[in-house]
């Protein structure tokens, strides 16, 4: 009697899995370059001015001076990009090394 398992299909599986793991890494490295590739907010709009944004903030007057986008709550990008997302202002993304009035500390 003939058993329903194909001979091939441990095979499958592995080829499959390394075709996962082929499209997941460049697709994290897409992501991060999409965030990259949104505008940077310009300091000088209403908004970021109105909340004294800087990209750098040791040029800031910041109360501490290890307040910085990288450790603000509203900051959704990651170390390892100089630019990411800020909750504060969508649509474009912030120095991590910046800093503006409205950083919280990350919990
Ligand atoms: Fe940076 Fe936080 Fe200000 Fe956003 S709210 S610009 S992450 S300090």
């Amino acid at each position: 009697m003939m058993s329903n398992a194909s001979p091939n299909r441990g095979r499958r599986r592995l080829v499959c899995a390394a075709g996962c793991a082929a499209f997941a890494l460049p697709a994290a490295a897409l992501f991060s370059r999409i965030a990259a590739a949104q505008d940077k907010l310009d300091p000088s709009s209403p908004t970021a001015a109105a909340l004294a944004y800087t990209h750098d903030a040791t040029q800031s007057n910041r109360p501490s001076d290890d307040q910085t986008c990288l450790n603000c709550l509203h900051y959704t990008g990651d170390a390892e990009t100089e630019w990411g997302p800020c909750a504060i202002f969508p649509g474009t993304v912030v120095a991590r090394d910046g800093w503006c009035v409205g950083w919280v500390p990350k919990s």
